[in-house]
């Protein structure tokens, strides 16, 4: 079970406490939950307390971004609460690529005399388009919600994947640097991002590559990144020790000797991202994806979008990690449509104009728990309703949906925010290795 937060009185964010605390302070009648998801509770006495050093971690990801939230305790780091963020980029690209097309479609008609609108949508320097901007907004969302929550006092997160200072300096200073450990993730992430995640030779994507000498190092060739490439195992066993213009690829050595630009190592989401949180005014530390990767797989954590938050920059070089833990999936899921309402295949108007979205003191997208007594859907659910204005309401549970409940049956236990929330899976049923205990790490 990960931790809970608690707020003081007054709501003040306290050190997140054990669940089996906020049980029993509940019990006692000394705290009032506060927020379901995530679980928060409220003190009823008191005022102020100790906080400790808390620091939250982002992993942006195209998909999915992990959070972690790590404490600096007396006997280490700890991870006490995590979660994952599912964005929603693409559904969002879909629906204005729709948009689009019943408007195209509508004002292409001849129907009357419009003036010509042209270049009259050009989007001010430096904007992300609406699918990215909502993942920087998603992520900045849960970092403002998760500081009035927690004592957080500092922010972490990954920029690049590579550190593209090192690589410079790499390429001329070659062997030493690339001799240690770190390095060899830097490296192997550079390579990567250089050659477009393909095996330089057959193009290959769908299999494991490997780093590969351009002039073999039997024949003098160096470590440097200029004489490296990436290359599926049966290209690397085929090429064996010869060059790679012997090879038939005369042009891949002129390739690796050109470095890769800046630009392509920071990606415009993250580097606006970085900007917005360096904002908010607290310490933000950045980390690269290799040496997110180094600590994990030093630490012998296996891959999850939030432990990979945890691991992340030189603090996550010794986080422990319950394996019971369980990050709260986090779904993004919009608010309503502004459509006004729905339109015919030619982009016309087909209903009436949409109603009131609180029906019975419901909105779709609330989380309910329905105790049904009598007729053939008797049970309990729990999960996100849909209304509808007759007052039978369909719950989407994690098992599946029923359609039909009446919404006498529904009592609220969450109002709708805009995400979706379910139970993630612990580390230990994800995997059989066991995370080192805390004495281990000391
Ligand atoms: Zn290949």
């Amino acid at each position: 079970m990960q931790r809970v937060f608690v707020l003081d009185k007054n709501k003040n964010p306290l050190m997140p406490c054990h669940s089996a605390r906020a049980r029993q302070l509940l019990k006692q009648g000394k705290a009032a939950v506060f927020r379901q998801y995530p679980f928060t509770i409220i003190l009823k006495e008191r005022n102020g307390g100790d906080v400790q050093p808390v620091t939250l971690k982002v992993d942006p990801g195209s998909k999915t971004s992990g959070i972690a939230m790590v404490a600096d305790f007396k006997q280490g780091k700890r991870v006490i609460w995590a979660g994952e963020l599912t964005h929603r980029g693409q559904q969002i690209r879909d629906r204005l690529l729709s948009r689009r097309q019943i408007r195209n479609s509508r004002r292409s008609q001849k129907t009357r005399y419009r003036a010509p609108r042209f270049l009259n949508r050009r989007r001010a320097g430096g904007k992300l388009a609406p699918s990215l901007q909502s993942r920087v907004e998603n992520i900045l969302t849960w970092v403002e919600r998760l500081r009035r929550w927690s004592p957080i006092d500092s922010l972490s997160m990954e920029l690049v994947r590579f550190d593209t200072q090192l690589m410079e300096n790499a390429e001329i200073s070659g062997v030493e640097y690339q001799q240690g450990e770190l390095a060899g993730y830097e490296v192997r992430e550079y390579l990567l991002e250089k050659w477009g995640r393909k095996c330089a030779y057959c193009h290959a994507t769908d299999r494991p590559l490997e780093i590969e000498h351009i002039t073999p190092k039997s024949r003098g060739g160096s470590n440097r990144v200029s004489n490296l490439t990436v290359a599926c195992h049966k290209c690397n066993q085929r090429k064996g020790s010869q060059t790679a213009a012997e090879f038939g690829h005369p042009n891949i050595q002129q390739q690796a000797k050109q470095p890769l630009k800046d630009a392509a190592a920071v990606n415009a989401t993250r580097l606006t991202l970085w900007r917005r949180m360096d904002n908010l005014g607290l310490p933000l530390e950045v980390g690269t994806g290799g040496r997110t990767k180094f600590n994990r797989v030093k630490q012998d954590y296996p891959k999850a979008h939030w432990v990979d938050a945890a691991c992340l920059g030189e603090s996550g070089e010794r986080v422990y990690i319950n394996p019971s833990y369980a990050p709260l999936q986090i779904k993004a899921m919009g608010h309503q449509s502004r459509q006004m309402c729905r339109v015919d295949k030619h982009g016309f108007p087909r209903t009436s104009p949409k109603q009131g979205r609180v029906h019975f003191g419901f909105q779709t997208g609330d989380m309910v728990k329905a105790v049904v007594t009598k007729g053939t859907k008797c049970g309990t659910y729990i999960g996100k309703v849909s209304v509808k204005a007759k007052g039978f309401f369909n719950i989407t549970t994690p098992t599946g949906t029923v359609q039909g409940i009446n919404y006498r049956y529904c009592a609220p236990i969450h109002n709708s925010d805009g995400y979706l929330y379910e139970k993630g899976e612990a580390l230990s049923s994800a995997t059989t290795r066991v995370a080192v205990s805390p004495r281990q790490i000391q």
